[in-house]
């Protein structure tokens, strides 16, 4: 497997966005330089693990399906997942149930995509439904469909979600010295080659 590795300039950005320190996975074999850390770039594509439940409709009473994103296969491991978490997401949602479609949201004045009734097709606010997901996140049986989506991530959302991924094994061989080696170069040091 080869690794994605975020260009020098990629990485400056990346530093900007997350407010990452300069000196912060910056620390390299003091012998031959290679480092320590390298930021991995994020796929072109993740998997979205996605729910579908009934619900009672808040208008009609009937019973509806609704769809709700709850896990990515990217690291770092998200506490919580909107579908606005990725930008192509809610299309990819809406063409696989098409009852997540474009609603007006009057509370905040914006068409967006939402959950609507199969029955009377009015919108199912997402707190609702995230307060209903909530109920039954710790029994997944109770979810008819789980379903895995794929979603393409944005150039931007690559940068984003990068993150570091420790390459090399310091050693720390002589005590009060800031010195360290990688595996390579302290063989060398513990042969006396060097
Ligand atoms: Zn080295
Ligand atoms: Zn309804």
């Amino acid at each position: 497997m080869t690794l994605d590795i975020l260009s020098a300039e990629e990485e400056k950005l990346w530093r900007q966005i997350h407010g990452i320190k300069p000196w912060d996975y910056d620390e390299t074999c003091s012998y031959c330089g290679k480092r320590e850390y390298e930021i991995l770039k994020a796929p072109e594509t993740v998997d979205v693990m996605v729910w579908v439940w009934n619900m009672k409709c808040y208008g009609c009473n009937d019973i509806t399906p609704v769809v709700w994103p709850v896990n990515v296969d990217l690291e770092p491991i998200f506490e919580s997942i909107h579908f606005h978490s990725f930008e192509n997401l809610p299309q990819k949602i809406s063409e696989a149930y098409p009852f997540f479609k474009k609603v007006f949201k009057k509370t905040k004045n914006v068409e967006d995509f939402g959950n609507t009734c199969t029955y009377c097709g009015r919108y199912q606010g997402d707190w609702f439904v995230m307060e209903d997901y909530l109920e039954i996140a710790y029994t997944p049986e109770s979810a008819q469909e789980q379903r895995t989506i794929k979603v393409d991530l944005t150039p931007y959302e690559r940068l984003w979600y990068s993150g570091p991924k420790k390459v090399l094994n310091l050693h720390h061989p002589r005590k009060g010295s800031f010195a360290s080696l990688c595996d390579d170069c302290y063989r060398l040091y513990t042969q006396k080659k060097m």
